[in-house]
């Protein structure tokens, strides 16, 4: 799907149009994956404009910062503003947000230290990530044959533009499979997580997720998904899990916030089926959720008007 251009991007404290959000060719990050990101999504609602648990990505945006040792120019509070801006200006009522902080222009060679800090913030339309049939039928999953990176080699948990190679491998590969997204296992051969998605199953009626030490990014929507889960009354275990455990789930779905909650409806062509009403009831509450519909959960939500 081509990118729905909108009149400005927010770059190092200005907001330049569109077209002329240029780097150069030597930028740092460019070639050498020094960079983080973020992404949030903003709703539209009676209510105005909403951006769910702004102030808490752009936390993690900083912490991925601080794993990759860049300093970025501008704290949380300050990104949050400009966030908030950069929705205004662009007059959009509802979509997706991409913060970056990467090593600019400034010193070839893998030392990142010596080249500038960059940040910039772009908005644009976005529809379901996988596609309008996500929830209704639910995506079929393949089980990747490149293994999650480790927190010894490129954490996880620092949303790194380098890391997304290793997802972007088995995206590919899945997609060229004929299937929709890939599940990656770690080093050990444990479930991870999905190549941008956090990893729900159900079974007798409880939810499992792999846990952070699989190598799973701490998602938003997982830990929205968690609460959400334990608020309607089901348990949710966070434990290690093998491929067969995804086989044999009653239902499964995966969370992110461009996926949304998107059910799973076979993983290597073993059957899981229709949505089951567990992902239905998940999907439901957290639909409200991120729109602020739900007086319990209006933390989540930040204003824009
Ligand atoms: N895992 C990876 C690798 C991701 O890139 C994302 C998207 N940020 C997620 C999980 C889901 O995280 P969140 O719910 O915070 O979007």
């Amino acid at each position: 799907m081509p990118l729905q251009e909108v009149a400005k991007i927010w770059m190092d404290g200005e907001l330049v149009d569109w077209n002329d959000a240029k780097i150069h060719v030597l930028t740092h990050g460019l070639h050498y994956g020094t960079g983080v990101l973020e992404g949030i999504r903003f709703y539209d609602t009676p209510n105005g404009i909403v951006v769910f648990r702004l102030t808490e990505h752009i936390e993690r945006l900083h912490k991925s910062c601080k794993v990759m040792l860049l300093d970025p120019p501008f704290d949380v509070k300050q990104l949050v503003e400009a966030t908030k801006d950069t929705i205004r200006v662009n007059g959009e009522r509802a979509g997706y947000i991409r913060p970056l902080v990467y090593r600019g222009y400034g010193e070839m060679g893998l030392n990142p230290l010596a080249s500038p800090v960059n940040v910039s913030i772009a908005v644009w339309p976005w529809g379901a990530y996988l596609g309008d049939e996500s929830i209704t039928k639910g995506i079929r999953l393949h089980v990747s044959s490149w293994q999650r990176i480790s927190d010894n080699s490129l954490p996880p948990s620092a949303k790194t533009t380098a890391n997304y190679m290793n997802s972007a491998l088995a995206k590919v590969d899945a997609l060229r499979a004929g299937f929709d997204d890939a599940v990656m296992l770690n080093t050990q051969g444990q479930v991870a997580e999905a190549s941008a998605m956090n990893i729900f199953i159900v079974r007798n009626g409880k939810l499992y997720t792999p846990p952070l030490s699989s190598g799973a990014l701490r998602g938003l929507r997982r830990d929205s998904v968690i609460t959400v889960a334990r608020d309607l009354g089901f348990e949710v275990t966070e434990t290690e899990m093998v491929r067969s455990d995804l086989y044999l789930a009653d239902e499964m779905f995966v969370t992110g916030t461009a996926a949304e909650v998107a059910a799973v409806r076979s993983v290597d062509d073993r059957e899981i089926g229709d949505p089951g009403p567990i992902t239905k009831q998940i999907y439901d509450t957290m639909a409200k959720a991120v729109r602020g519909e739900l007086d319990q959960y209006k933390q989540w939500i930040e204003y824009v008007d």
